[in-house]
């Protein structure tokens, strides 16, 4: 009954949406609800209008995002989430190519099931000792690769390059298309590329409204880069969905981004309980990298990853764990409210009082 292709497929697995109560910090969901003028906007919605199919390009969208990231609207493409921009990315730029897309050996797990989706491969390039990428070993990938994909900053080692660096590896990738991951870049130090896409026509940088806009329910990412990408990205959409920005999401998606205070007050906040976690989990023992995300990704000398999940989740705390070489010790710990951050800290003060535990 399956494809030969659906009998090779490995899904991705999404973090847990568990039922009951917990202090969920396992997917990197915003802890704050997003703008007011969401609320106001859902509303106001006439439903009515829910009759019509949407703008299959959602350009009011589009507009309000070029906007605000200083391009033009034909700079823009919005997708269901930027999973669904960076899939569409995949088949339009790596779909079917001989050469391998070079990726970080840890980075977001999704872009293999990608990959092997459109029947492409991944050359991974093993991150430094410190976890951090690998610069000179993806620039010299270049001429064996048919493009890159990096996230920036880093899932889940929560870690950013500088932009120099990250540009350098555009540079090196010549005309080919190197897509730069932006989810986490509102909590970075360093700035988004976006606005680089006119010096750089391989470059297609790529966010999300899940994050740093509170919004991972209404589903809404975009991608930002030169016109001749962009098209691709609508070619492909349009094999697959002619509308897959619903008007809802258009609509709530719009106002959270004309929103400039709320969404920065938000982000400094975040980043402010980011900066105590972090001490918290350091005063514990606890490697913590300085992270410039929405989530730390720490390790215990005296306690086993698995070990500390399980005992976090009897106590409530749902956080991720990847089960992968060089990592299956950490724990990735999304940034909550301060309450949520004084549960996080003394279940993990009790934890470790035990002495240890792998
Ligand atoms: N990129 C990275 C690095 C992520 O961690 C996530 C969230 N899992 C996404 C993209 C996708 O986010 P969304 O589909 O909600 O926009």
């Amino acid at each position: 009954m399956l494809s030969r292709l659906a009998k090779t497929l490995t899904p991705y697995t999404a973090g847990e949406q568990p039922r009951e109560k917990t202090i969920k910090l396992n997917t990197n969901e915003n802890p704050y609800p997003p703008s007011p003028r969401v609320a106001e906007t859902l509303a106001g919605f006439d439903a009515a209008k829910y009759r019509l199919y949407p703008d299959p390009d959602a350009r009011a969208l589009c507009r309000a995002i070029a906007e605000y990231e200083g391009v033009a609207p034909e700079n823009v493409f919005v997708g269901n989430g930027s999973d669904e921009v960076l899939s569409f990315a995949f088949a339009a730029f790596f779909g079917g190519e001989d050469k391998p897309i070079a990726i970080a050996d840890v980075t977001y797990s999704f872009y293999k099931v990608f990959a092997s989706l459109y029947g492409s491969v991944c050359r991974e390039i093993p991150l430094l000792g410190d976890m951090r990428a690998d610069i000179k070993a993806f620039a010299a990938a270049a001429e064996r690769s048919c493009g890159a994909v990096i996230a920036q900053p880093n899932a889940p080692t929560s870690l950013a390059e500088s932009a120099e660096d990250i540009l350098g590896i555009v540079r090196a990738f010549g005309g080919k298309t190197v897509i730069v991951d932006e989810a986490y870049a509102d909590f970075s130090r360093v700035p988004s590329l976006a606005r680089h896409i006119a010096e750089y026509p391989g470059l297609l940088v790529v966010k999300t409204f899940s994050k740093s806009r509170s919004l991972a329910g209404a589903r809404c990412g975009y991608a930002i880069g030169g016109a001749e990408l962009i098209n691709a990205l609508r070619t492909v959409k349009d094999c697959f969905n002619s509308y897959p920005v619903n008007a809802v999401t258009a609509a709530v998606a719009e106002a959270a981004i004309a929103d400039d205070g709320y969404f920065r007050d938000c982000v400094a906040k975040i980043k402010a309980t980011r900066s105590r976690m972090t001490d918290g989990l350091r005063a514990l023992g606890f490697d913590v990298p300085d992270s410039d995300a929405n989530f730390v990704f720490a390790a215990h000398p005296r306690f086993g990853g698995e070990y500390l999940q399980k005992e976090l989740r009897r106590r409530g705390v749902v956080v991720r764990r990847f089960d992968a070489p060089r990592v299956r010790d950490r724990l990735r710990i999304t940034v909550g409210t301060e309450e949520d951050t004084d549960s996080l800290l003394s279940a993990l003060a009790e934890i470790c009082a035990a002495g240890s535990g792998r």
